[in-house]
């Protein structure tokens, strides 16, 4: 449905908004059309006053932290975008840290870091907002997000509920956000009492393991592993390694990323994938399913 841009924005006119919004600058692949509209709350109270005026509207619409795990189609999306980039509150609560789902992972890490807070740092380098990170249960090398939570305060079926983190049903690139509508809000943390040094060290060690992965304009896996294997080494095997279609290639880095070295579109990127499963497939007998997800028509 297309949105009656100026009743929304009438009706919302206290809240920051950008017509003609383009997903390709506000995706980390750098790919994608337009919206007519995303909306900018600047607080949990304008972005549920948001989300229920767009509800009264029946208007579809798709919610955006960083745009870091997320493939929007070249036709662009025909809704509207909330975008959580001004909700970036972060509170320290003893050892716990309580923040708003825009603020991104470097900084609610830098600040947990200020007051002497870790046990988060595997998180380090991912380019996630805290929303973003939650919906996806992100993590690296073993570690995921949801099993630091706390709460999750969402809004749910017009309403704000506060979900313990056994209620978010967290498990390996599952959550139960993804299993209905619910927003993500804000969320608490836990973290533990360490010396800003041993923080710091520990950040540092976990970029540098990074440091290998693939540079360029990506989303990072664009595959989920398997109990017994790992999507990356799997594609490798079937020789996929370093694949162009038009703009986007295979990185002969870490055969899990998709890079956009200029000018992919999402139809390049949409031929890659359907490319890898068919040729995994039929020589491994194994069936990958996305991690990453879609924004739009395909
Ligand atoms: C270079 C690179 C490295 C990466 N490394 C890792 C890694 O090590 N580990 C890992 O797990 N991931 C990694 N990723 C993928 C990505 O960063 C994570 O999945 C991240 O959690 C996505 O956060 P985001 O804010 O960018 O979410 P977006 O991409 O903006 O959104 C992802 C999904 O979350 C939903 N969403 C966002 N905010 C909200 C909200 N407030 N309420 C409800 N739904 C919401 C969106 O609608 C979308 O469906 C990497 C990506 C890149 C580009």
């Amino acid at each position: 449905m297309k949105p009656n841009v100026r009743a929304l924005t009438g009706r919302l006119r206290h809240v920051p908004a950008v017509q003609d919004f383009l997903l390709s600058k506000n995706t980390t692949i750098g790919i994608g059309g337009r919206a007519p509209l995303a909306f900018y709350p600047r607080s949990c109270d304008e972005m549920c006053e948001v989300l229920a005026v767009l509800a009264e509207y029946d208007m579809p619409f798709q919610m955006l932290g960083n745009g870091s795990n997320v493939l929007a189609s070249d036709a662009g999306y025909s809704g509207v975008i909330v975008k959580t980039d001004n909700l970036t509150a972060i509170r320290a609560e003893g050892e716990i840290m309580a923040a708003e789902s825009g603020a991104s992972i470097a900084s609610i890490l830098a600040a947990a870091k200020e007051i002497g807070l870790g046990g988060l740092s595997f998180m380090a380098g991912i380019p996630a907002s805290l929303g973003g990170a939650l919906f996806m249960n992100a993590g690296a090398r073993g570690h995921y997000i949801g099993s630091e939570v706390v709460s999750v305060n969402v809004f749910e079926e017009g309403k704000i509920c506060i979900l313990s983190a056994k209620d978010c049903k967290f498990s390996y690139k599952h959550t139960r956000f993804m299993e209905n509508s619910s927003i993500i809000l804000s969320a608490r943390l836990r973290f533990r009492s360490q010396s800003p040094q041993a923080v710091s060290d520990e950040i540092q060690e976990t970029l540098a393991f990074r440091s290998a992965l693939p540079k360029g304009r990506s989303m990072g896996c664009v595959f989920k592993n398997g109990p017994s294997y790992s999507a990356g080494e799997l594609i490798d095997r079937v020789g996929l390694k370093g694949v162009r279609c038009g703009g986007a290639i295979v990185s002969s880095q870490h055969a899990n990323f998709i890079i956009n070295c200029g000018g992919a579109t999402s139809e390049d990127v949409m031929r890659l994938i359907c490319m890898i499963k068919e040729k995994v497939l039929s020589e491994t007998g194994v069936e990958l399913a996305e991690e990453i997800r879609y924004i739009g028509e395909f």
